[in-house]
């Protein structure tokens, strides 16, 4: 029966942790924070189908804010403005999660924010130098609704 699908589901969030359900950082749709909101741009962003699109300094790894679409309702390709502009007069919060946090807690934790994106990030400890930051993708309420709906 689907309702039981869904109840086994949502009572599997709590062996299920982000790193199970994100997208990876090489398939994430990103923009470089020094890009100009021109008819090229704006139509890749158009054409990517996404609502929530993470910006990068320097490399991918360095998400450093979040562009909405809806942030550009009033932006015109012919001015070029730089998308520094929009992200600076926005400042959406970045949401930052470890890969380890259930997916019943992330799904609390997207119930009570304001974002339904977060960033998910792990100790990365192997190799010789210090420990780092290390970001491993995005996660977002529609990869833990999947898992509760998902019927196997
Ligand atoms: P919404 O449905 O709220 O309009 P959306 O369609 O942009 O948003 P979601 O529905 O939140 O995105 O997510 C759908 C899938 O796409 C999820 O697997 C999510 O991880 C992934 N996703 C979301 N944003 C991006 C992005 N910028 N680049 C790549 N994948 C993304
Ligand atoms: P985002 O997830 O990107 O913040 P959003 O805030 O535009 O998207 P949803 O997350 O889809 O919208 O919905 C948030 C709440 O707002 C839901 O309760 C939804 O029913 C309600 N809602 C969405 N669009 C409208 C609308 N046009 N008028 C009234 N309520 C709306």
């Amino acid at each position: 029966k689907e309702e039981l699908n869904i109840i086994q589901g949502a009572l599997e969030l709590r062996n299920k942790t982000v790193e199970d359900v994100l997208t990876p950082l090489n398939d994430c749709f990103m923009l470089t924070s020094d890009a100009h909101l021109d008819f090229y741009t704006m139509t890749d962003i158009m054409q990517s189908g996404f609502t929530r699109i993470p910006v990068y300094e320097n490399e991918r790894s360095n998400i450093v804010d979040i562009l909405f679409v809806k942030d550009l309702a009033f932006v015109d390709p012919d001015d070029c403005t730089p998308l520094k502009t929009i992200t600076l007069f926005y400042k959406h919060p970045l949401h930052c999660v470890f890969n380890d946090t259930k997916l019943d807690s992330m799904l609390e934790q997207f119930k009570k924010g304001k974002s339904h994106l977060a960033i998910v990030h792990r100790v990365n400890n192997e190799g010789e130098g210090d420990p780092f930051y290390e970001v491993m993708g995005i996660v977002t309420l529609e990869d833990v609704i999947e898992e509760i709906i998902k019927s196997e």
